[in-house]
């Protein structure tokens, strides 16, 4: 039997770049599976909003607090793995 946790299918998911600052948040997770992030995010704080706006969508009826909670301990962990982002300058227009 299929779980609650199934019955919605997670679209196809795509991150683009958009200044955020009107919005005032650093990432919008939309319901077709398009994550917008802003340019401007770096280091740790980029790793931690890509993962907490990827969760939204895998993880649809998880409240904010536990979205919150759940990236923060896997940036700190893929984080202490040393792992870093690869610049590129396609991804800043
Ligand atoms: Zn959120």
């Amino acid at each position: 039997m299929k779980s609650k946790l199934h019955d919605r299918t997670t679209p196809k998911i795509k991150i683009k770049y958009r200044k955020l600052g009107k919005e005032r948040v650093w990432g919008i997770a939309h319901s077709d599976g398009l994550i917008e992030i802003d340019p401007s995010l770096k280091g740790k704080k980029h790793l931690e909003i890509i993962i907490h706006e990827i969760l939204h969508l895998l993880w649809f009826e998880a409240t904010e607090e536990e979205i919150v909670e759940k990236s923060i301990i896997l940036t700190k962990l893929i984080w202490k793995e040393n792992y870093r982002r690869v610049e590129s300058h396609e991804d800043f227009p």
